[in-house]
């Protein structure tokens, strides 16, 4: 029997969920002497306000106080935010900056400074912000140290939805730090909602949101619905006109990925698609366009999704697909491999457009 695709990556989705919900794993017994042992992690340090500390062996390092490469602006070009002292620093009006990597459920350690002297007030005083979902979901950044303004728009809050549950900013300048557990929403193959976002976020070491269930996308006026996306996005600063300062910033990728995601730039896989054949009387294969970074493979009737571990590495996640672009000069080609090794691959050129 031929299963379509749509409920092949429906059931991965429901799969993924339940494993989130907690239920023991009914594939080991209790105390199984045959299950493995959790991975031996190193932990870290922490920070002080002279000194960042260090991350734990296994973390992904966002930024480490020199390098700005793990940061893009949000359409994938070169970021106009600068390192300056240490820290990545907000240029007012150069828009909002993304990792270039994308991840799903994870554990994010920032650590952030509001401008000091301070300037203006409210909403206007060290407004920044971390946002997840590729700039769908915002923890607040602001100066809230003796700065009034409305609750749901306060240092931690989820923007609009949860006020943080305690204040407990230090003043402007100083460093301060958010661990955030951050559960993304999951969505069924036809785009409907499965289970909502989750955040919980500990601010200089006090629990300030507990596991709060999202109500959708966070915005200044009204709640928006969610609308689905992928699992993985990158996580986002943002530019609300203020020198916020960051630095020491490191995830820890939670669930069993077996590849890296990143988002490519929409201009790097427009210029993939199109049809591909081995020689001329050879079967094409099709690369399409989906939204949020994605590309579908048509392959003997069947579309793929397509997830970019690099600019020009992309993988299935329901079938063991690789593919590989090979774009220089007048040169346009793919390499295709389906559960076999890379050296097997098919060679196709790109015989249109
Ligand atoms: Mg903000």
């Amino acid at each position: 029997m031929k299963i379509p695709v749509v409920s092949l990556l429906g059931l991965f989705t429901v799969t993924a969920s339940l494993v989130l919900r907690g239920a023991p794993d009914p594939n080991w017994l209790g105390h199984d002497r045959d299950r493995p042992p959790p991975t031996v992690v190193i932990p870290g340090t922490p920070s002080t306000q002279e000194q960042p500390g260090m991350p734990p062996s296994d973390a992904t390092v966002l930024f480490d106080g020199k390098e700005v490469s793990p940061w893009v602006a949000m359409d994938g070009s070169p970021t106009k935010w600068i390192v300056k002292d240490g820290a990545l620093e907000c240029v007012p009006g150069s828009n909002y900056i993304r990792s270039l990597q994308s991840f799903g459920d994870c554990q994010l350690h920032v650590e952030w400074a509001a401008p000091n002297p301070p300037h203006d007030d409210s909403q206007g005083r060290g407004n920044s912000g971390v946002f997840f979902g590729f700039g769908r979901y915002e923890v607040q950044v602001l100066d809230s140290y003796q700065n009034k303004t409305y609750a749901d728009g306060s240092a931690g809050s989820i923007y609009g939805q949860y006020p943080a549950l305690v204040n407990v900013a230090l003043p402007p300048g100083e460093w301060q730090t958010y661990d955030i557990i951050w559960t993304a929403p999951r969505f069924e193959a036809n785009g409907a909602l499965l289970s909502k976002a989750r955040v919980t976020v500990i601010h200089n070491g006090v629990l300030i949101q507990n596991n709060v269930e999202l109500t959708g996308p966070t915005g200044w006026v009204g709640r928006a619905p969610y609308q689905a996306h992928p699992e993985r996005t990158p996580i986002a600063f943002q530019d609300h006109g203020n020198p916020v300062r960051y630095r020491n910033v490191w995830v820890r990728e939670l669930g069993n990925h077996r590849r890296k995601e990143i988002k490519a730039p929409d201009t790097l896989l427009d210029s993939y698609v199109g049809e591909y054949r081995q020689g001329s009387q050879g079967n094409p294969v099709k690369i399409s366009r989906l939204p949020d970074g994605l590309l579908a493979l048509t392959l003997v009737g069947e579309e793929l999704v397509l997830h970019a571990e690099s600019p020009t590495k992309f993988y299935a996640l329901t079938t063991d697909v690789l593919c590989e672009f090979n774009f220089s000069g007048s040169t346009k080609k793919i390499a295709v491999s389906v559960g076999d090794d890379e050296s097997r691959s098919m060679h196709l050129e790109r015989t249109s457009p």
